[in-house]
């Protein structure tokens, strides 16, 4: 697999082209951002940490029937996936209130969210990823109905798998997001599932151990990434 141009250079990844015009190269950099790009930080080991613990919770989910874009580890820092056509919008689905939602709704945090919640955002850094839902997708044509049911379906069906996973670990999935993409015109999973882009709370302290710790400046943002990570029986280095 030869490493082509970059295509695209994210907040956090860098994508690259290969010799197949069907994959691309995920390169996981040591970035780390929140609030719409406004606060970046290197953190060291971030790249590796979240590259391997994307590759393991896809492989977990593929393994569960939900198809994702994931094809193989390259090395520490850089994985290789199916090339989509990515739709631009978030899925989120929330099973505890926090973030976003309290600001909004002037809900208090960790309240439990019975059924849990599913919100749609535009992908867009410059208005803030405004909150939409199905009637601005339909009208703007970001993603047919079709692909719209089955964003929610494979959503719903991340959270079952999920949630059980890190219940496991002791762990609550408080809330994520989710990027889905087109390919030939199958709907897969794109995008990363990492610490960066979920809530996960320690079941019994509520201590936070995802990308909150970088938001609200409470330290140890990669150690917490990686003792999740171990609590779900990964290994990193
Ligand atoms: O900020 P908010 O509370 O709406 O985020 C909900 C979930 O989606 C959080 O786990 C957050 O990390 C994730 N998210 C994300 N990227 C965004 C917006 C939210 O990963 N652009």
């Amino acid at each position: 697999m030869q490493k082509g141009e970059q295509l695209y250079a994210g907040k956090a990844k860098s994508v690259y082209r290969t010799d197949d015009a069907d994959k691309l190269i995920l390169h996981f950099r040591n970035d780390t951002s929140a609030f719409d790009g406004a606060k970046v930080r290197q953190l060291d080991r971030k790249g590796m940490v979240n590259n391997k613990f994307n590759a393991f919770i896809m492989q977990k989910l593929a393994a569960a029937g939900v198809p994702t874009h994931f094809e193989e580890l390259l090395s520490d820092d850089e994985s290789l996936v199916k090339h989509l056509r990515m739709i631009p919008v978030e899925c989120v689905v929330r099973n505890i209130s926090a973030g976003s939602i309290c600001r909004r709704l002037g809900v208090e945090e960790g309240l439990e969210l019975s059924p849990p919640i599913f919100e749609f955002f535009l992908k867009n850094d410059p208005l803030h990823d405004p909150m939409i839902n199905d009637y601005h997708i339909a009208s703007f044509g970001w993603a047919t109905p079709a692909q719209v049911e089955k964003m929610k379906q494979l959503t719903f069906a991340v959270n079952d798998v999920l949630k059980n996973l890190f219940a496991a670990g002791n762990l609550l999935l408080v809330d994520y997001k989710l990027e889905f993409g087109d390919f030939h015109g199958e709907l897969l999973l794109g995008d990363e599932f990492t610490p960066d882009g979920c809530r996960l709370w320690d079941k019994d302290t509520r201590e936070k151990l995802d990308k909150d710790r970088f938001r609200q400046d409470l330290g140890d943002v990669v150690e917490s990434y990686e003792l999740v990570g171990k609590r779900l029986g990964l290994t990193f280095d």
